[in-house]
């Protein structure tokens, strides 16, 4: 699961992340609501974390953006004072949820579990590639009709080459995606993680297969019989 956080001060930042990492997430950080718009866009998360006070661009301003662009995961809103009306104005860009300064790390992480366990609303549809079938919503993959358990990590892996059947993705763009920003291992993890899914995902009649692109990447075929 991948979080983003989008806050300023650099210290209560680093708070988020060190307490978020801890409890399994991946996280990225952007201090700007500029960059914080930017990465929002770029990839996907599972819950955008959002201070409503930001350099640049406001908090607001940035949800309503993330929304026009029709992203839908959860937006939990960061907000200074107990104001009814920033909590209006927060709900009304489409914000999910809102917490105010200062709360305590668990308030926060029981907020984002209900969050993550409501998912994107609205949900967004099955996607179905040749025998496979994913459900972001539920978090659940079939291949043939019957259910694979996945890892978090090869889940991501999976979603994002089921968005784009076809279409080759370098190991870093898929690092980029699935891991974060600041991951510093080898690509090797890529490959790595495609070993694991085509281990779970293929059989040997199967329509649909993770293809290695040499010197590129990976991408998603799928037999036409
Ligand atoms: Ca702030």
């Amino acid at each position: 699961m991948r979080i983003l956080v989008v806050e300023d001060e650099v210290k209560m930042a680093a708070l988020l992340k060190r307490g978020l990492e801890e409890e399994g997430y991946s996280v990225d950080v952007a201090t700007d609501g500029q960059e914080g718009l930017w990465m929002a866009l770029e990839s996907e998360y599972s819950v955008v974390v959002l201070d409503v006070m930001l350099p640049e661009i406001d908090g607001f301003e940035v949800c309503k953006q993330i929304r026009e662009a029709e992203k839908w995961y959860p937006v939990l809103m960061l907000t200074a004072k107990d104001e009814v009306e920033a909590r209006v104005k927060g709900l009304d860009c489409g914000a999910d949820d809102y917490l105010t300064k200062p709360f305590s790390f668990s308030e926060l992480a029981a907020r984002m579990r209900a969050l993550i366990r409501r998912g994107s609303i609205p949900r967004p549809t099955v996607l179905v590639v040749g025998d496979l079938k994913l459900d972001p919503g539920k978090r659940q993959v079939f291949k043939a009709g019957e259910e694979v358990n996945l890892s978090p990590k090869e889940f991501s892996l999976l979603e994002i080459l089921m968005r784009h059947p076809g279409e080759v993705f370098s190991r870093t763009r898929l690092i980029e995606n699935v891991w974060d920003f600041s991951y510093e291992g080898t690509s090797n993890v890529v490959d790595q993680y495609v070993a694991y899914l085509r281990r779970k995902l293929e059989r040997p009649s199967s329509l649909t297969f993770i293809e290695t692109v040499r010197g590129t990447g990976y991408r998603l075929r799928q037999v036409h019989n």
